[in-house]
């Protein structure tokens, strides 16, 4: 009920949250090429064919300016590969952010290792000081650093730290790929780069991923890692096989390709990419332009040394209950504008908060949980048109006036 200060009636947004862009046709015709030849497997190709997959991962690797790049299952699998090719064994402890994703402490606890979270400031991004006194805490050497919600923190400084402490640093770009910090795209300043091709991503094979790095040692590790047997000379985006001889002995097989077929899908979207990252942050922009300076409610600036993609967007209600964020969100809901709560005690859908993970030993990080208190998410698929991004925009505005404005004239602290 709108207490009958309202009497117009209100816009209701019905477009879906979760719905993405159809495969380029160009992707659908490569994908039945695939199928009707049946040479699915990547190390499975005629003579003097080169695989769909070996082909991609050339293409990637030159897209985000990495020497090697490697196609696999999923942004899950890049990671715990990552952690396996750096030897990470049980009962280390890896660094990562206080908010991320569940496939992040996963990765950590799929080797045996145990995540160190570090606090999250109220750009979104990890804690830089934190992350210096968590390294001497915990002696950790490695740090899987999540680009949560594609906003990047200060990678100079962040490597800066790192080096000094011979901390080597692995990126999840899942929500990176295609963003840039200054001049250097986004998973290249860490030993590897991890990146998801899963279906709310910024390719779509339903399910895969890449990682990309310069380290030759490393990148031969992770392809034998991957499944290749020893047929990494298929490999288009790899290391030289000399590099192979010393560790083909040593290193296991946790087989997590990728196959043909997905590779056919991605290769004509990556090539659309960058149109697709324009599209992303017009969407973007307009839903932030119509969130400035609304009532109770407080929008990210982003760091302009970053070139983000928004394919998601993020603002804090400073200061609310539970219950204000669980009513202005039901609210919204009810004008068909779907929204996320990062601070809920019980985890929901993709959405989970670090001490839920109860796998990993109990932590405290006040700062992070201050900020996820009040944190909102909002997935901008390409399937909404700029007007759509507008209209959404107004319905929240309009209704964090009707659930906050009162509160404002009683708190002089908030807004
Ligand atoms: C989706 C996601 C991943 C992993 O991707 P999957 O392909 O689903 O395994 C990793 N990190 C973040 C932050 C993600 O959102």
């Amino acid at each position: 009920m709108e207490d009958g200060s309202n009497p117009t009636p209100q816009d209701v947004f019905s477009g879906s949250f979760t719905q993405q862009e159809p495969i380029p046709e160009e992707g659908i015709a490569a994908a039945i090429d695939v199928m009707r030849h049946g040479r699915l497997h990547r190390y499975n190709v005629a003579d003097g064919e080169t695989a769909e997959v070996a082909l991609l991962e050339e293409e990637f690797a030159e897209f985000v300016g990495a020497k090697y790049a490697l196609g696999v299952a999923s942004g899950g699998y890049a990671m715990g590969c990552a952690l396996r090719a750096l030897e990470v064994k049980a009962g280390d402890k890896v660094l990562s952010n206080g908010f991320t994703l569940a496939p992040v402490p996963g990765a950590i606890a799929s080797v045996g290792a145990e995540p160190v979270f570090v606090e999250v400031s109220d750009n979104l991004t990890i804690d830089l000081e934190d992350l210096a006194v968590k390294i001497a805490s915990s002696g950790s050497k490695v740090l899987l650093l999540s680009h949560m919600r594609g906003h990047l923190c200060d990678m100079d400084r962040l490597m800066e730290i790192c080096d000094a402490a011979d901390v080597q640093v692995i990126e999840d770009c899942a929500h990176t790929m295609g963003a840039t910090w200054g001049d250097t795209p986004s998973g290249q300043h860490g030993v590897f780069g991890c990146y998801s091709c899963q279906t709310y991503k910024h390719l779509n094979a339903g399910e895969g991923g890449f990682l990309t790095s310069n380290d030759a040692r490393a990148m031969a590790r992770a392809i034998v890692l991957s499944g290749s047997y020893m047929l990494y000379a298929r490999h288009k985006a790899a290391p030289p096989e000399s590099e192979f001889e010393q560790i083909k002995w040593s290193t296991p097989n946790v087989s997590g390709r990728m196959d043909n077929l997905r590779a056919a899908i991605l290769r004509p979207q990556l090539r659309k990419l960058p149109d697709q990252i324009r599209a992303w942050n017009d969407r973007y922009k307009a839903v932030e332009e119509g969130l400035r300076n609304t009532p109770g409610l407080t929008v990210i600036n982003r760091d302009e040394r970053g070139v983000y993609v928004g394919s998601s967007i993020q603002f804090l209600l400073p200061g609310k209950s539970g219950v204000e964020v669980d009513n202005f969100t039901a609210r919204c809901a009810r004008r068909g504008v779907e929204l996320k709560w990062f601070g809920a005690a019980e985890p929901r859908a993709f959405t989970s908060r670090y001490d839920s993970w109860r796998y990993v030993g109990a932590q405290r990080l006040p700062a992070t949980d201050r900020l996820l208190g009040g944190l909102i998410d909002m997935r901008l698929p390409l399937t909404f048109s700029v007007e759509d991004c507008r209209l959404i925009a107004r319905i929240i505005r309009e209704e964090a006036r009707t659930s906050f404005e009162t509160t404002i004239e009683r708190s002089p602290t908030a807004g």
